[in-house]
């Protein structure tokens, strides 16, 4: 009686794989997000060089450099509909109806999708639900100078997934538009979202936007500071005293030779802010009031970050940025 459903069960007992179509979106681009846990940074891969430049042994994330082989960087939401593809397969098949397409559309996307932003924090990283639609005019799409991997992120990242490296320079003008724009946002977010949540957003947004500032100078002048045949050490230019020194001794002029007073004090303010948003919650303490010379905080309050010091924050880096650029070539 049931000779048809025992064959195709002992047929589906004996299935080990099964292989899920994975889309690109319109642009030819497929969704990667890296494997590290405390990372989880989310980006993507043009298609064709993922198949042609990638190699299977090693991708590199954007944004940590964390290294892992090409099968690992499947995204959460990938996992989930391949799960559901998976399934639907097996139903399908146990219904004698093998309608692959019917269960490929399951897993298209949600219109009305959330992109998640990671944010470092204390501890680890948050992820920030983005409406895709206000995230998508933060999307960089760059291609790395040395093996021309395509690939695209939303927020700070400098390695190259294909060959790992740090492509700082030439997209360090761009990151810091994104950067901008991301701080400008909040009059759209204001629009299409519930005021709370909105308000939320606009917050991680700006805080965010402080810490990319921040990474994408260092990053920039670990890349230069290599460039001349040095190896800084780790977080150097994350701090702007330490990173100063370091270039008096390199090139002969510290920040204070190439910008005036009143922007090395604003830098030293907002590094500052950084250095408080990923390592103490925005929580200003003893410490800060001293070495900041922010006067407008007292302890324990928890910083304010306004779209115009992020803006101001942006131009300062991108001024002190294009001048080590100049002054450091070898
Ligand atoms: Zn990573
Ligand atoms: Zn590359």
């Amino acid at each position: 009686m049931f000779d048809n459903l025992q064959r195709e069960l002992r047929r589906l007992a004996e299935t080990k794989e099964i292989s899920v179509p994975l889309e690109s979106d319109a642009e030819g681009y497929v969704d990667k997000e890296c494997p590290a846990k405390e990372c989880l940074f989310q980006f993507k891969i043009h298609a064709e060089d993922w198949k042609n430049i990638v190699r299977d042994e090693e991708v590199f994330c954007p944004s940590c450099r964390h290294a892992a082989p090409a099968e690992s960087w499947f995204t959460t939401a990938q996992l989930e509909a391949a799960k559901q593809y998976a399934l639907g397969i097996f139903t399908n098949a146990l219904n004698g109806a093998m309608r692959a397409d019917a269960a490929a559309s399951k897993q298209r996307r949600n219109p009305n999708a959330f992109l998640s932003i990671t944010l470092d924090a204390k501890g680890g990283r948050d992820a920030v639900p983005v409406p895709v639609a206000a995230a998508e005019p933060m999307r960089l799409r760059t291609k790395c100078e040395s093996c021309g991997c395509r690939y695209s992120y939303v927020g700070a990242a400098y390695f190259c997934p294909s060959c790992g490296k740090n492509s700082a320079t030439h997209t360090f003008a761009q990151t810091l538009n994104t950067i901008r724009t991301a701080a400008r946002l909040g009059a759209t977010l204001r629009e299409t979202l519930g005021p709370d949540e909105a308000e939320v957003m606009i917050r991680s947004l700006l805080e965010k936007a402080m810490q990319d500032t921040v990474m994408s100078f260092q990053r920039l002048a670990e890349q230069l500071y290599d460039q001349r045949g040095n190896t800084a050490r780790r977080n150097a230019f994350q701090n702007l005293e330490a990173g100063s020194a370091l270039w008096e001794a390199e090139i002969g002029a510290g920040y204070a030779h190439i910008l005036d007073a009143a922007a090395i004090n604003s830098l030293g303010i907002y590094f500052q802010q950084r250095h408080f948003l990923a390592h103490q919650q925005g929580i200003v303490d003893t410490d800060y009031v001293i070495r900041s010379t922010d006067t407008t905080y007292a302890v324990g309050q928890r910083l304010v970050i306004r779209e115009t010091a992020v803006l101001e924050f942006a131009d300062l880096v991108e001024k002190l940025g294009f001048e080590l650029i100049a002054r450091s070539k070898p």
